[in-house]
């Protein structure tokens, strides 16, 4: 008889989108045991290949059914430093879950049926932290008189760290705000990973010897090319923390916000514990967030919890230029801003934003849109219908809509071969940039990623790096 899948438990809609806790609970033992039971342990399994680190998924999955969590815990660690982050964040539904055997030939993200790696994943990391596992750290006697600096203390920077660090090399993190995590603490919202998770692999980081310097901008307190004499080696993992903008009329008005402005606010700078923290965010009464991914759903979540926070009745809207099939967004965060009352506006292209007399922004103007051709993305295009002008109220407006790379330090460093995206250009098979020495990863090459892939090309830099540092005579 064909098992249904099992889905994680939740908290529900109307209770969770009065604050920020977090929303999905996860596995407990019975649902782990069901979920994997599922798994056909197929002979040539293609999850593998879906996963950007290759974690070994049908043994980790095959150790679940047998109870041996301790070995499911080190399988996934062999090649991924944060099982409970990325069970929490993981796109699954287009990387392993899609792969799965499970998932209709053509579909354009996983099927319903697919197992639910990523759910099992978080099962066996919450169990390792939670049991203190901790993978044997092998220290090499002649890597521990090298320092290595670490630029960005994203998931890139993290796991790059982790890496040395379990080697015996010393390594000092630089960090432009006054928290480390990146992406991880200023954009992701608690609601989606809890900062207990964050704040558990940085302490372990930091019990491995690992130094996290915060508020030191590279670049402007210190060059390159001084770190480059004061450590061995560098590891950029700058991130790709510049906000894209429209380009339209209206758009610098009162209360436009970029997305990754607004949630640091709310996220690392606490907002929603207005007054605990004498941080307040403007939030108004119909709030629209532009965009369809990530960025664009964490942002309208929690703009929706704000107004729920601050006694205002919840009207926070997702205005999107294509449909939903086409939105590059996790399908969980999808439903779930759904579920918790943010309304959608699919095929609908910003035109100007007007304002009232004090400056701030009253209305969108708008054009309404039909699907094209695909473009390169292989996404549907969308074309604008001419004439089609409308307005939309707004007194918040959230833009959303892409991310580009943080050029702080590669614009004072000629020496730093960038693309004509300003993304630094390395040797995909270390990571070593045009610097010699130098080693980058993470968004800040190739353009916002994923969380799992930035801290795939970390790890590949840590292997790079350790060959570097072996050929220095010292
Ligand atoms: C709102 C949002 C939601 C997302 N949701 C998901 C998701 O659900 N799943 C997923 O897989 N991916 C998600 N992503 C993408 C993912 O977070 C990124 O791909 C990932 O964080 C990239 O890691 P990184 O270490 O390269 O960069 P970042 O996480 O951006 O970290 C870079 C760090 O470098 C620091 N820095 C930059 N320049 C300097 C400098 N000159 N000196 C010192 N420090 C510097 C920055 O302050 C930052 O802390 C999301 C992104 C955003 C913005």
């Amino acid at each position: 008889m064909k098992k249904e899948p099992i889905l994680a438990k939740e908290a529900e809609a109307s209770a969770r989108s009065l604050n920020f806790s977090e929303v999905v609970k996860g596995y407990d033992e019975k649902d782990a045991l069901s979920e994997a039971s599922r798994c056909i342990q197929c002979k040539n399994p293609t999850c593998i290949s879906g996963c950007p680190v290759g974690i070994n998924i049908k043994k980790f999955i095959h150790e679940i059914t047998d109870k041996d969590y301790k070995a499911a815990y080190f399988t996934i660690r062999e090649k991924n430093d944060f099982p409970s982050i990325c069970g929490r964040v993981c796109p699954a539904e287009y990387q392993c879950r899609k792969a799965c055997v499970l998932t209709k030939k053509g579909s354009p993200f996983a099927s319903k049926d697919a197992i639910n790696i990523h759910f099992l994943e978080r099962f066996v990391g919450d169990y390792g932290m939670s049991n203190k596992l901790e993978i044997p750290i092998k220290k090499d006697a002649s890597l521990s008189k090298f320092k290595v600096a670490i630029v960005g203390s994203g998931p890139a920077g993290l796991c790059c760290a982790g890496e040395l660090a379990r080697r015996g090399v010393k390594v000092v993190i630089f960090e432009s705000l006054h928290q480390s995590g990146g992406v991880l603490r200023y954009g992701i919202p608690p609601f989606r990973l809890p900062r207990n998770i964050l704040d558990f692999e940085i302490n372990y980081l930091k019990k491995l010897g690992v130094e996290v310097v915060t508020n030191f901008i590279a670049g402007r307190m210190k060059t390159l090319d001084e770190l480059s004499q004061e450590y061995d080696s560098v590891f950029l993992g700058l991130g790709a923390g510049v906000p894209s903008f429209l380009g339209i009329k209206g758009e610098t008005l009162g209360n436009v916000y970029s997305a990754n402005e607004f949630l640091t606010r709310v996220n690392l700078m606490n907002a929603y514990k207005f007054p605990e923290y004498h941080t307040p965010v403007n939030i108004g009464k119909s709030v629209i967030v532009i965009g369809g991914g990530n960025t664009a759903m964490d942002a309208a979540r929690a703009a929706l919890r704000m107004q729920n926070i601050n006694g205002i009745s919840p009207n926070t809207s997702i205005v999107y230029r294509r449909t939903e099939v086409e939105m590059p967004a996790r399908r969980l965060e999808i439903e779930h801003a759904k579920e918790e009352g943010v309304k959608f506006n699919f095929l609908i292209q910003p035109k100007e934003f007007t304002g009232g007399e004090k400056g701030f922004v009253r209305k969108l103007r708008c054009l309404k849109c039909e699907l094209g051709l695909p473009d390169e993305s292989g996404r549907r295009r969308p074309v604008v219908i001419e004439g089609s002008d409308f307005e939309i109220d707004c007194d918040i407006a959230i833009l959303g809509i892409g991310l580009k790379a943080n050029q702080v330090l590669t614009s004072v460093t000629p020496s730093l071969k960038t693309d004509k995206y300003s993304d630094v250009i390395v040797n995909p098979d270390n990571m070593e940039t045009s610097v010699k020495g130098v080693f980058a990863g993470g968004d800040i090459v190739g353009g916002e990623g994923t969380v799992i892939e930035a801290m795939g090309m970390a790890k590949k830099a840590s292997k790079g790096i350790i060959e570097y540092l072996s050929k220095i005579k010292k």
